[in-house]
């Protein structure tokens, strides 16, 4: 199953999605529906919450995006 990551672009939440079909996608966080795709995953993400760096240990850097 595709799971797929969004950024909410108001409050910039990052979550991920399992998503059968194209279809409308709330940020779970303020509940906007401006959010944006960013990669897709394979189920293969653990228990973290936002962290999808799995190349280093800080979670939030933009070089290993
Ligand atoms: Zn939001």
């Amino acid at each position: 199953m595709p799971i797929y990551e969004y950024k909410c672009q108001d409050c910039g939440t990052r979550f991920e999605k399992l998503i059968y079909k194209e279809e409308d996608v709330k940020c779970p966080v303020c509940g906007g529906k401006n959010v944006k795709k960013l990669i897709s995953l394979f189920s293969s993400v653990g228990s973290d919450k936002g962290n999808i760096c799995s190349s280093c240990s800080s979670g939030n850097c933009s070089t290993c995006k």
